[in-house]
C-alpha cells in the first residue's frame, strides 16, 4: 500500500446468493460502511447477475459501489445468455471483473478475449479489473513471472488508464484453498506486474494502477498483505459473502 493509491476493496460473489441473502449481505455492508462517514478505502460488491439491480438498490446512496462479474464484448445481439457491458452500466455498474481465473479455465476465455472484455468495459465507462495469475503447475515450474508478464501483455488493452483499470493478481492455486504464498513472493509478484505496466501503458499510468491481491485473502491476513508495497487492495471471494468478515478485510486497509 502507498499512499497515492486508494485500497479498493472487492468482493466477489460468484454464484452465489439468492434474493433474501444477497439482499441482506448487501444491506449488511452498506449499513457499515453509512456508519464509517468518510473512509480512506473503495469498497465494490460484484454480485451475480441476477442479483445486481436488487443489490444495486440496497447499497444505493452508502458510498459502496457496484461491479459485475463478466461481460460480453458486444454490447447487444443475439448472444442468449450473455450479457454486455452497456447493461451493466445501465444496472449502476461501475466496475466489472474480466479474466477471472474461473472464466479462463470453465469457458476457456483466452487473453485476447479477456482484452476485448475490458475494451467493452472500457467502452461503457466501467473500470475494468483484469484477473491474472499463475496455476501451480506453472508455479512449480518456476513460470510464475512469466505467466504473470505474458498475461498483463496480452489482457491489458493498450491505453488504459489507472482511472479505468485495475489488474488483480490472483494465484489460481490460492483461490478459495486457504493457502497464500509468503509476502514476499506477493510483493515481488506485485512489482512486477507494475512493471510489466509501465512497458504497456507507461510509467504515470502503471505508478498510479491499483494492483489487488485475491487468493484466500480474509480478515486474518488482510493487513499483512495490504500493507505491502505494490499491494493496493484485494479482490475477496468467500471473505466477502460475509459483511463482517468483509468489513474487516476493508478496515485492514486503514
Ligand atoms: C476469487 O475468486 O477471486 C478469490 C480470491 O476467492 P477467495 O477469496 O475465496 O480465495
Amino acid at each position: 500500500m502507498t499512499a497515492s493509491r486508494r485500497p479498493l476493496i472487492a468482493g466477489n460473489w460468484k454464484m452465489n446468493g439468492k434474493t433474501a441473502d444477497g439482499v441482506a449481505l448487501a444491506s449488511g455492508v452498506a449499513e457499515k460502511m453509512k456508519a464509517a462517514g468518510d473512509v480512506s478505502f473503495d469498497l465494490l460488491v460484484c454480485p451475480p447477475f441476477t442479483l445486481v439491480s436488487r443489490v444495486g438498490d440496497a447499497i444505493k446512496g452508502s458510498g459502496v459501489m457496484l461491479g459485475g462479474q463478466d461481460c460480453h464484448t458486444a454490447p447487444s445481439g443475439a448472444h442468449t445468455g450473455d450479457t454486455s457491458a452497456e447493461m451493466l452500466a445501465d444496472l449502476g455498474c461501475g466496475c466489472e471483473i474480466v479474466g477471472h481465473s474461473e472464466r479462463r479455465t470453465n469457458h476457456k476465455e483466452s487473453d485476447e478475449l479477456v482484452l476485448a472484455k475490458a475494451e467493452a468495459a472500457h467502452a461503457n465507462g466501467l473500470v475494468a479489473i483484469i484477473c491474472i495469475g499463475e496455476t501451480e503447475s506453472q508455479r512449480d515450474a518456476g513460470k510464475t513471472l512469466d505467466v504473470n508478464g505474458s498475461q498483463v501483455a496480452g489482457s491489458v488493452p493498450a491505453g488504459s488508464t489507472a482511472k479505468n483499470t485495475v489488474v488483480a493478481y490472483e494465484p489460481v492455486w490460492a483461490i478459495g484453498t486457504g493457502r497464500t504464498p509468503t509476502n514476499d513472493e506477493v510483493q515481488e509478484v506485485h512489482a512486477f506486474i507494475r512493471a510489466e505496466l509501465v512497458k504497456k501503458v507507461g510509467a504515470d499510468e502503471a505508478g498510479a494502477m491499483r494492483i489487488l491481491y485475491g487468493g484466500s485473502m480474509k480478515p486474518g491476513n488482510a493487513k499483512e498483505l495490504i500493507a505491502l508495497e505494490d499491494v493496493d487492495g484485494g479482490l475477496i471471494g468467500g471473505a466477502s459473502l460475509k459483511a463482517d468478515d468483509f468489513w474487516a478485510i476493508a478496515q485492514a486497509s486503514v
